[in-house]
């Protein structure tokens, strides 16, 4: 397990903007509790000015994000207008760079034109799944052929390219998340999110899920996946910088979320999941079996090791008879090592 730096990131909401398709699981205003309208230039200032006051020395960078819209299906004088009013931060050196998401099938050379003099660090892509008949019935209106061109498209034209993929989609199974990851990692991204599917109110999603044509994962079953995926990327040395949306007052409201596997800690999950098979695997080599034990681990693992409320280490408590668990750091380790003494 990597663990990368944290970017201190300012989100600037484009909900469901630049849409040609209405995405079959995709309720942009429920995720973020905001309304589906351009943000104006003092809006946008003062969001920024509110996040740099939470720039710490050891931030390295801060970057400016456009979120949950399709950005380069905006209109171009959107476009430049929306760059034109955050480009002056990057200039006088608050921010360090712009990042966006956008659909891979608006991704073209006409638009890289309309944004080549904008400081755009980054261009995230929504990917969802490399398998068309997933697509299809996510009504994505794309195709994984248009995702590869709009990579390489990115890539020639300098960007850092992040992926975006969903698991959970309707049609889609363990496998084909698994092949979907795979053709992802040939495009060789910066970096990955992974999302699960979530049955959101008022999506298209939320009437099949009524009418009984869809079952959403189970969050035991989701976290399982992540698990799988997250190694996977890893192995390739491609950073998972997000698993699951970013918990929100709105998440938690299970008049939005009707169903599916949310969890306001899901990345946190996972990775402790993933914690908690290594620390197992050096007890066993241990013989630790009835003693007490040191976990020692490198400090960005040191919640993940106890675990949310601590349960990792009842866990190994329980299926090893140990007496005392306790958790030690040393910075000198590996980010994914459990040393165990005992
Ligand atoms: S998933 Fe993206 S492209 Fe689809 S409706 Fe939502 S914001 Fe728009």
């Amino acid at each position: 397990m990597t663990v990368f730096p944290k970017p201190l990131v300012i989100p600037i909401f484009i909900p469901n903007l630049g849409c040609p398709h209405q995405c079959i699981f995709c309720n942009q205003r429920a995720v973020t509790g905001v309304a589906a309208k351009m943000s104006d230039a003092h809006h946008i200032r003062s969001t920024i000015k509110h996040y740099l006051q939470y720039k710490k020395p050891d931030r390295t960078v801060v970057e400016l994000s456009f979120f949950g819209g399709n950005f380069l299906g905006l209109p171009a004088q959107w476009i430049n207008r929306l760059l034109t009013d955050v480009a002056p931060f990057v200039a006088d050196g608050a921010v360090d760079g712009i990042r966006f998401s956008t659909r891979p099938d608006t991704v073209d050379n006409a638009r890289l034109r309309y944004i080549r003099k904008y400081p755009v660090t980054t261009i995230e892509l929504g990917v969802q799944s490399m398998n068309d008949g997933v697509l299809a019935a996510a009504n994505r209106g794309h195709t994984a052929a248009q995702t590869r061109a709009a990579a390489a498209l990115l890539r020639e034209n300098g960007y850092r390219v992040g992926l975006q993929m969903m698991i959970g989609l309707p049609e889609d199974t363990p496998e084909t998340s698994l092949i979907t990851a795979a053709a992802m990692m040939d495009l060789k991204p910066d970096f990955v999110r992974i999302y699960p599917t979530l049955v959101l109110a008022d999506s298209p999603l939320a009437d099949l899920y009524a009418q009984g044509h869809y079952t959403p994962l189970s969050l035991e079953a989701c976290v399982l996946q992540l698990k799988t995926l997250y190694r996977l990327f890893a192995a390739r040395g491609i950073p998972v910088i997000r698993m699951g949306l970013q918990a929100s007052s709105e998440l938690n409201d299970p008049s939005v979320v009707l169903a599916g596997p949310y969890h306001p800690a899901l990345g946190h999950m996972v990775l402790s999941d993933i914690m908690l098979d290594a620390a197992k695997q050096a007890l066993a080599e241990k013989k630790a079996h009835g003693k007490d034990a040191t976990l020692t681990v490198h400090p960005a693992g040191y919640s993940r090791m106890q675990g949310l409320g601590k349960q990792n280490l009842e866990t190994l408590k329980q299926c090893f008879g140990l007496g005392r668990v306790f958790v030690r750091t040393d910075a000198e380790l590996p980010e994914d090592a459990v040393r165990v003494s005992c």
